[in-house]
């Protein structure tokens, strides 16, 4: 078996894609044929797709929100809430997936890249903060409007947009010994880059996934196999 070791210096930055949302079920975008859950990601996830039809945005997220609720967190979710357990301050998590699978696994320090399921906010940037929101809209006519008229759009990263949060993001990246790179194949960006910056930051770069990653070169350990397989007891915490 292979292990991780985990030193009291050690300082953690993990991110985590779509192959850890897609080992608890939830259908991910595959870059290979455009294709989320069936639909084209030009028709439900960009800022033109939302201006021409936000029904369509709707249609799709609410179904995502859907099934959301009934997936459930898998061993690597709660391996990494395990871990943030034994070493809380240091330890950051970043995820590109869009559900709350981490959460309900129990993780605490972390931040959406891409967004959120289960918010909402105004389409307009009219100051009013993103809200709570786990509704599945049966039509637009459903759907609320914010203060100034503006109807609420999903609280997620549409393609094209800037991801939340960078500034925050670099400076935990520059801040880590030690980067876990999980379930993500290095392309897309900016999180592709996130390995380099760590490399150039003096850290550990390790990748666990099922296959190797595009960017694979600049990982100095990698660990192949499902996330969910192999995660439980990958880490030794040395005090
Ligand atoms: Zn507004």
């Amino acid at each position: 078996m292979p292990a991780v070791s985990v030193s009291s210096a050690d300082r953690v930055f993990v991110l985590t894609g779509a192959g850890v949302s897609a080992e608890s079920g939830l259908p991910t975008f595959r870059a290979e044929d455009g294709l989320w859950a069936g639909f084209r990601v030009e028709d439900v996830c960009t800022p033109d797709a939302w201006r021409r039809d936000p029904a369509a945005v709707w249609a799709f997220y609410s179904a995502r929100r859907a099934q959301g609720q009934s997936a459930k967190p898998n061993p690597a979710h709660l391996a990494l809430a395990e871990l943030e357990a034994q070493i809380p301050s240091r330890f950051f998590l970043c995820t590109q997936n869009v559900d709350d699978l981490h959460e309900r696994a129990g993780s605490a320090n972390l931040i959406h890249m891409h967004g959120e399921l289960a918010k909402s906010r105004c389409e307009h940037e009219c100051g009013s903060p993103p809200v709570e929101d786990r509704a599945v809209y049966a039509g637009l006519d459903d759907v609320p409007r914010c203060a100034c008229g503006g109807r609420l759009r999903p609280h997620i990263v549409f393609f094209g947009e800037i991801p939340f949060e960078m500034p925050r993001i670099e400076r935990e990246i520059s801040l880590s010994t030690l980067m876990l790179v999980v379930g993500t194949s290095g392309n897309v960006y900016p999180a592709a880059n996130f390995v380099h910056w760590a490399r150039q930051a003096g850290a550990r770069t390790v990748y666990i996934g099922p296959e190797r990653p595009l960017n694979a070169p600049a990982f100095t350990e990698i660990v192949e196999g499902k996330a969910g397989e192999v995660m439980p007891g990958l880490f030794r915490i040395d005090n």
